[in-house]
């Protein structure tokens, strides 16, 4: 009997991958209606590949390098940079619309530590509106792809002889259902919905990580979040986000007074590695002399036009940013760890592939370069489709198993506040043991739910790297080591970094 591949996810990786899987058949799994719950629908800025005159891949790769603090699988980076214009340009095939230039050629944003404007960007900030459409309409004209829309994963099915033989999923009627597969595509995004300040879908909680887990799968570098430096701080949840292209066109950070505080603290100022702004910000915002984006005069009576997304963003909060600075704050925004894969989005778990965000093939090192997700998704899922589209079928010896329980609602939020305060921009060895007393005493009384897992692997991550690089910062440990090594822990490893609940630690409610 042949199975079909299974991919649970409809971003741009779950999308891109499914669409280069023929002759493959397709059953793709989307928790959410075709078209939300994705960070894909909401990306602002754009995808960036080496698309100008006075750019090219080599460039583009060493920005990643740079970027990535020491920890870039450079080949990785190299391969990325290299395929960026195609993929770009089979997008727009596709009819992503991108901005062009009166003589054809694309228009292109620069955003912070890229050494070029690269970012090819679609009616200001609607990239990810743009090019999720696009992908849809695909993906639903391919014969070799059934689309199983309302479908939530909950699981993976583990094979007798190691590996993965399929998904659990519910229906949209709440059934439960084992849907064996010869392989299995992760690509179910971020895990910042963990944290109670993010710019991504709340339901994006790292739960490929915690199922890949389950079956033996390495998890890489958990603890590098990329922090945006620039979510509009009006107090909703997932907080609205000011695209870093704003920076980009001249707009300013200023504090209460009107003084830019980016000039003390970076050559670049505003156009700083993003670990940096938001570090900067977030000591504006916790020392009380304020944050705020001010683009009155770079970007000014054009915002509506230019920005629409964000200028709806600030006038549903009552802010005109014509005419008044953007109170702003950090918001776990990318997850550069995750699944450990190949270039080719292979886990070593027999079955299990991991594209996108929830994987981490080592392209984004401690750090992600501005708008090299999306293209992540289009040129790593690209190379997992290849390797997919004629693999032999495994024979399947699918072992009986349940979901891992549900955190109820209250639970979640106590962990969500944690995981803001202990595992945020900024981090020490006594909140992050706080940290793990909270998801010990969560676990003790819930169960080993998903978020409980990969939140735990945050902070393990957290824990064990005893020096500050890239996106993670310990106000205990400063300065960055001389010999820069990737974390990697299984499931049974992080469990051991802090397995007890210390005596002082607050019980579960
Ligand atoms: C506000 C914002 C702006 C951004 N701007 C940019 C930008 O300009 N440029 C850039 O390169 N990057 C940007 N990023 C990052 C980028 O959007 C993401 O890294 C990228 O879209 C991730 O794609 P993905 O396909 O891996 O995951 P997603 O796009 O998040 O898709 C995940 C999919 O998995 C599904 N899913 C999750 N769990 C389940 C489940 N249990 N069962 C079934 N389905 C499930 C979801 O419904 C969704 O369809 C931005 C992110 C945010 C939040």
């Amino acid at each position: 009997m042949s199975h079909p591949l299974i991919i649970i996810g409809a971003g741009i990786a779950g999308l891109w991958t499914a669409l280069h899987a023929a002759p493959r058949r397709v059953i793709l799994l989307t928790g959410a209606r075709l078209g939300e719950g994705s960070s894909t629908g909401w990306a602002q800025g754009g995808v960036a590949a080496a698309l100008g005159t006075d750019d090219r891949p080599s460039l583009h790769a060493r920005d990643t390098i740079a970027a990535g603090a020491g920890l870039v699988y450079e080949a990785a980076a190299y391969l990325l940079a290299e395929a960026g214009p195609a993929e770009i340009e089979a997008l727009y095939g596709l009819g992503a619309p991108f901005e062009r230039e009166a003589d054809g050629s694309w228009s292109l944003s620069r955003e912070a530590a890229h050494s070029r404007a690269r970012v090819a960007r679609v009616k200001g900030d609607q990239a990810g509106a743009g090019i999720l459409a696009a992908l849809i309409r695909a993906v639903q004209a391919a014969p070799h792809i059934e689309i199983r829309e309302g479908w939530r994963a909950s699981g993976l099915i583990p094979d007798a002889a190691g590996g993965c033989a399929g998904v659990m999923a519910f229906d949209p009627s709440g059934n439960l259902h084992d849907l064996l597969a010869s392989d299995v595509v992760l690509a179910t995004g971020s895990l910042c919905g963990l944290y109670g300040v993010t710019t991504t879908p709340a339901s994006s909680q790292g739960q490929a990580l915690s199922w890949a887990a389950r079956l033996g799968a390495v998890i890489q570098d958990p603890e590098f979040v990329q922090f945006h430096p620039t979510a509009i701080d009006v107090g909703r949840d997932p907080a609205p986000l000011a695209t870093e292209a704003l920076r980009g066109e001249g707009a300013t950070l200023i504090d209460r007074t009107g003084t830019r505080f980016m000039r003390g603290v970076h050559p670049q100022a505003e156009l700083a590695p993003r670990d940096v702004v938001a570090r900067a910000v977030h000591r504006q915002v916790k020392t009380g002399r304020g944050a705020y984006l001010d683009a009155r005069a770079a970007v000014g009576a054009e915002f509506p036009e230019r920005f629409p997304a964000v200028f709806a963003a600030c006038r549903a909060a009552g802010i005109d940013p014509r005419l008044a600075p953007i109170p702003v704050a950090p918001a776990a925004h990318y997850h550069m760890g995750g699944v450990a894969a190949d270039t080719e989005g292979f886990t070593g778990v027999p079955g299990l592939w991991a594209v996108g965000e929830c994987a981490s093939t080592g392209v984004h090192g401690a750090n992600r370069l501005a708008s090299n997700s999306l293209l992540e998704g289009l040129v790593f899922g690209r190379r997992a489709a290849e390797a997919l589209a004629n693999a032999p079928q495994r024979a399947l010896k699918p072992v009986p198993a349940d979901p891992a329980p549900a955190l109820p609602a209250e639970a979640l939020a106590r962990l969500r506040a944690a995981m803001a305060i202990e595992a945020g921009v900024e981090r020490e060895a006594a909140g992050l043991a706080r940290l793990l007393d909270t998801i010990n005493a969560l676990e003790a009384k819930h169960g080993e739910a998903d978020a409980l897992i990969a939140a735990r692997f945050v902070a393990a991550g957290a824990m064990l790297r005893t020096e500050s690089r890239g996106g993670h910062f310990r106000s205990d440990h400063p300065s960055t080591s001389a010999v820069a090594t990737h974390t990697r822990l299984t499931l049974a490893e992080a469990r051991a970094v802090h397995p007890h609940i210390s005596p002082l630690a607050e019980p579960a409610e």
